[in-house]
């Protein structure tokens, strides 16, 4: 695409959104702390599956101060099913900033905003446009993909040379004063025509200005970390003061929330095999070998969580559905 053309290509993609634009809470707010609850869930979470918490949990917490109020375990048990647990940790550490700095008021100004914690580049450009409609740049995966397209483009999209190519062309093609449509027109030409794979070029209302020469083959990425595969031995052990969990230590992936106490195989060998549970975290595949222990004394960092208890005790969701599978119906 020429530079001559970007004024126009943005007003193409701005007209067409105001058109065809879907419908989602998130785009029906200027409330910036409900754009940045969005765009935090959004963030390695789909969107049906943030489609079904985003109001619930908005609701719970409607405002900074709301999340600023609670203790870190109930912040980590509201975010259950969503994933990636340290988002919730950066959000209510964004909270008390706000609370703290700002007197409760979400900041209106780029510097402040950048400063809370957890914002990045994204994150930023996100709430600047979407709340203030302010010409921020925005680039994620949709993005990339739209301009190695846009551009024929071959340099791989997640290299330090293809993010900073594309951060300012973002910069440069921004809308000037309609960055709110925009930016949302631009993800979503990504997330529904210039799809990955086979492009639907034949709707795209941008195809005028579009350079790429075998749309299939962009965006280039470079080449994937291989997968690696986890075995993890643990136990379900009970008795009248609940169920034995181990708190995940400080700095550790789950810090703050509970998991069923792990084992080496060898202390296993008389206990009676439950199940095997399978599951995907990032690059890895984990298989968790379950036993049951009839006796086990509880070591650093484990206790028991008494049966009453364990539905508002913060858990990864593979513990949870154990938990939920295998908690006596009676208690
Ligand atoms: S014409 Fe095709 S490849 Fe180009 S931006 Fe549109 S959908 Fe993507």
């Amino acid at each position: 695409m020429h530079e001559q053309n970007y004024t126009d290509f943005a007003q193409a993609l701005v007209d067409w959104f105001s058109e065809q634009g879907r419908d989602y809470p998130w785009r029906r707010t200027t409330d910036p702390w409900a754009i940045l609850v969005s765009e935090v869930m959004l963030q390695q979470t789909t969107i049906p599956t943030v489609l079904a918490r985003y109001e619930s949990w908005l609701s719970q917490f409607p405002t900074p101060a709301a999340l600023a109020a609670v203790d870190e375990q109930t912040a980590l048990r509201s975010w259950e099913g969503l994933g990636y647990y340290r988002r919730v940790r950066s959000l209510q550490a964004a909270a008390i900033a706000i609370c703290e700095k700002h007197n409760g008021e979400f900041p209106r100004d780029e510097a402040h905003i950048r400063a809370l914690p957890g914002i990045g580049d994204y994150t930023a450009g996100a709430v600047l446009s979407f709340a203030y409609n302010h010409p921020a740049a925005l680039v994620d995966a949709n993005v990339s993909r739209v301009f190695a397209r846009l551009f024929n483009d071959p340099t791989p999209v997640d290299s330090p040379s293809g993010r900073k190519k594309h951060w300012q062309l973002a910069a440069q093609l921004v809308h000037p004063t309609n960055p709110r449509a925009y930016n949302s027109a631009l993800m979503e030409l990504g997330q529904t025509i210039c799809t990955g794979g086979t492009p639907t070029c034949l709707l795209c209302p941008v195809r005028q200005y579009c350079t790429a020469t075998a749309p299939e083959k962009l965006p280039v990425k470079l080449p994937k970390k291989a997968i690696t595969e986890l075995e993890h031995w643990d136990i379900w052990h009970s008795c009248d003061q609940g169920l034995l969990m181990e708190k995940q230590p400080d700095g550790k992936r789950h810090e703050g929330m509970y998991r069923l106490p792990r084992r080496e195989p060898a202390e296993l060998q008389n206990c009676p095999h439950i199940c095997d549970q399978k599951y995907s975290v990032t690059r890895y595949k984990v298989t968790r070998h379950l036993f049951r222990a009839d006796s086990a004394c509880p070591r650093a960092g484990e206790c028991y969580i008494p049966w009453s208890q364990l539905q508002h005790t913060p858990m990864a969701s593979p513990d949870r559905k154990l938990v939920q599978k295998y908690t006596p119906k009676k208690n």
